[in-house]
């Protein structure tokens, strides 16, 4: 693998003409076999964007999923979709009308097949997928079945693993489970949260990944970040138990963060998808300053551990600004690789 590979968290902007822009919950354009179209259209536009900016490990840019959980739950027969519950999640930080689930779930067939394949035969790069975490998807839907949390994640997790041996198949290097509740419930993490993950990613070969951030630069997101104090630690507390875990790569974010990066030491043998790239704000990064979040990293992560990322998904950001922001990431890695060995 070259010094400081690079790659994305995972989502990128949707063109307009897929999707509403500038939006979490975007509503599709089209419908029906012309949105199925449009939807391939825009992967290899992801694709092509990416390889542009030389991200090395690319994805699919999430161009298929309105939501980042929702994209799989859609998936998921057991799930009442009309039967909404207003829910405080990621510990009461914002609200959501959630669909419950009401009985037994099942996997409907494949979820990303598609996009996946797709994406296999028109990129030699590396190629990297996402799936929600069970831990983020329990916190994101209400229960009326299982009674339990942690039973219910574990049944989301056997339906994930199903999902991820078959992306496996479809030629995927990289599954990357997103994981932002691991911030949030962090003993939880310890207690079953690795080990739904380890079910979720039992009989891979392929590399796996967690993705653990504070969140999308939307505005519920924002505060909570300032209500952190001067120094973000939750990741001390998840860094060593996912140190002992079988998770390959941990994804986290540190440009304009306030981790203390010495934490990083915390996840000793894994690579580590260190985020130079600010997904909160619309400045866009010079080289120069990707450099800088790489080197201090250097400190605590042996150099060819390091992959240089996004701090997380910019499905909610404007396409110039996120394209413009991957092509410093790109370059701010191809400098790194000349002024830091
Ligand atoms: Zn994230």
């Amino acid at each position: 693998m070259t010094l400081f590979a690079t790659t994305i968290a995972g989502s990128l902007p949707k063109p307009a003409w897929l999707a509403e822009p500038n939006k979490l919950w975007p509503a599709w354009r089209l419908a029906g076999d012309t949105l199925a179209v449009a939807k391939r259209d825009a992967t290899l536009l992801a694709l092509k964007l990416q390889e542009d900016c030389q991200i090395d490990i690319v994805t699919d840019g999430e161009q298929s999923r309105q939501h980042f959980v929702h994209g799989f739950l859609e998936y998921v027969e057991g799930i009442d979709f009309s039967r909404r519950v207003e829910m405080g999640i990621r510990a009461d930080r914002y609200k959501a009308a959630v669909p419950t689930v009401t009985s037994e779930l099942r996997l409907r067939g494949r979820v990303h097949a598609v996009e996946a394949q797709l994406a296999r035969a028109h990129t030699r790069h590396k190629l990297k997928f996402t799936l929600p975490g069970p831990m983020t998807i329990v916190d994101t839907i209400a229960d009326a079945h299982y009674g339990d949390r942690v039973a219910m994640a574990f049944a989301f997790a056997d339906l994930l693993n199903v999902e991820a041996r078959a992306l496996e198949t479809d030629g995927v290097d990289v599954i990357q489970f997103d994981e932002p509740a691991f911030n949030v419930y962090m003993r939880e993490v310890g207690e079953w949260g690795i080990e739904a993950l380890h079910r979720a990613m039992a009989g891979l070969t392929c590399t796996t990944a967690v993705h653990i951030c504070y969140g999308y630069g939307i505005k519920a997101n924002i505060d909570w970040k300032t209500s952190l104090g001067n120094q973000w630690r939750q990741y001390e507390q998840i860094f060593p138990a996912l140190a002992q875990s079988r998770i390959d790569q941990v994804s986290i974010e540190c440009r304009n963060s306030r981790v203390p990066l010495h934490l990083l030491k915390l996840l000793e043998g894994k690579d580590v998808q260190v985020g130079v790239i600010d997904v909160a704000g619309d400045e866009i990064e010079i080289p120069e300053q990707v450099v800088a979040v790489i080197a201090e990293a250097s400190k605590y992560v042996a150099q060819e551990k390091i992959i240089a990322s996004t701090n997380c998904g910019m499905a909610p950001m404007r396409a110039e600004i996120a394209y413009a922001k991957l092509a410093a990431l790109g370059e701010g890695a191809q400098l790194a690789r000349s002024s830091l060995r």
